[in-house]
């Protein structure tokens, strides 16, 4: 999901919460409105889902994670043939070449930056 979009928050109809921040708003809004949670229910499958306990029926019908969650369980089946995939990126003189040049910078931080700049 794009972390930027903004979600519903559960609690307060006023509340407009981006994705990313999404889980700690949940846990900070919930102290705030402890009547509200005790009502609400969680979605089995997808932990950012609460539902008033009279939905929640309706909603484990509808839920639109549910068919994610049924794809995810037959990704984690699948899972050994797509890491084995990722072992071998790139050809390894490449790899050679970059650690001379940059012999203490770690690859994920050299990602971010490219990330940031373009
Ligand atoms: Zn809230
Ligand atoms: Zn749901």
């Amino acid at each position: 999901m794009d972390p930027e979009t903004l979600l519903q928050c559960p609690y307060d109809k006023n509340h407009q919460i981006r994705a990313c921040r999404f889980p700690y708003h949940l846990v900070k809004c919930k102290k705030n409105n402890q009547k509200i949670a005790k009502q609400l229910a969680t979605c089995p499958y997808n932990a950012r889902h609460r539902i008033p306990k009279d939905e929640f029926n309706l909603h484990i019908e509808m839920c639109e994670s549910k068919i994610s969650f049924e794809m995810n369980k037959v990704a984690v089946n699948t899972g050994s043939k797509e890491k084995a995939a990722w072992k071998c990126p790139s050809p390894q003189e490449d790899w050679e070449n970059d650690a001379e040049e940059t012999p203490a910078r770690p690859f994920v931080f050299g990602a971010i930056v490219s990330e940031d700049g373009s």
